[in-house]
């Protein structure tokens, strides 16, 4: 087997304009030409196309933050697959749990996009995450089995080689209260399971499965040392450069 290639993810959410973006990136170039990671940047809509150029032919990915189902249509303020395409981004983070909870996505509807962006040839991001009540109330499995399971009815096998999933329980974004890594990799020994039963042990056990939540240069070591966890997606700390930047070394190791 060859050396585990490891993910990191950042999530810029509403932040950062394309100028920003651009600075950044260049800034970013030197440190990345050394490493066999993946390194992603999920920017906004208005920043793919001028971070795309920037970051062609280098270490960097550009994605997208959310895209919708439809390929075009009357769907004001709205953005299609083919558009983030066209723009460049390789791939698009579905179902994150502030599209799930303050703009109401279901599972239903993140079943849709993650079969659009399949289509349309963008790698989707499936995140997924319980609540603090959910987990307290013992329904952890169960509510991620429901998100994976719906997201993903009717993905084949070979679209499934072209996914990732991103566990990000939502009492861990943006609080500064990380999973432990032994929790989280219990849940993704868990999501595992699920991914397997779904596609076959081969292909469902070799999705990519990152963990997200308060990420940071403190614990990122500790997520990433765990045999389950593939990568870290990042919010908060992967807005400063500095701080992403030591993130993306210690994940070297
Ligand atoms: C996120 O937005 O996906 C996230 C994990 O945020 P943070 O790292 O700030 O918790």
């Amino acid at each position: 087997m060859g050396k585990r290639k490891i993910y990191v993810v950042g999530n810029w959410k509403m932040h950062k304009t394309s100028r920003d973006a651009v600075d950044y990136i260049e800034k970013l170039l030197p440190h990345v030409k050394e490493t066999e990671n993946l390194i992603c940047l999920a920017v906004p809509f208005t920043s793919i196309a001028l971070a795309s150029e920037k970051a062609e032919g280098t270490r960097i990915a550009i994605g997208a933050q959310n895209m919708h189902d439809a390929t075009e249509g009357a769907f004001t303020g709205e953005i299609a697959g083919p558009m983030l395409k066209e723009a460049g981004a390789s791939f698009v983070l579905l179902g994150h749990s502030e599209r799930r909870h303050i703009f109401q996505e279901t599972n239903e509807w993140i079943h849709r996009k993650v079969h659009r962006a399949l289509q349309e040839g963008i790698l989707p991001v499936l995140c997924i995450g319980e609540t603090l009540e959910e987990r307290l109330e013992g329904q952890t499995e169960e509510v991620l089995k429901k998100q994976l399971v719906t997201a993903l009815e009717g993905v084949s096998e070979s679209q499934a080689e072209h996914l990732i999933v991103a566990y990000e329980p939502v009492w861990a974004i943006g609080t500064g209260k990380a999973a432990t890594p032994l929790i989280a990799e219990e849940v993704h020994l868990f999501c595992r399971s699920v991914l397997s039963e779904l596609f076959g042990k081969k292909i469902g056990g070799g999705v990519s499965i990152l963990y997200g939540g308060s990420v940071s240069p403190q614990n990122v070591a500790g997520f990433i040392k765990e045999k389950n966890i593939d990568g870290v997606l990042v919010g908060g700390a992967s807005l400063n450069l500095a701080t992403f930047v030591q993130l993306i070394e210690l994940c070297k190791k």
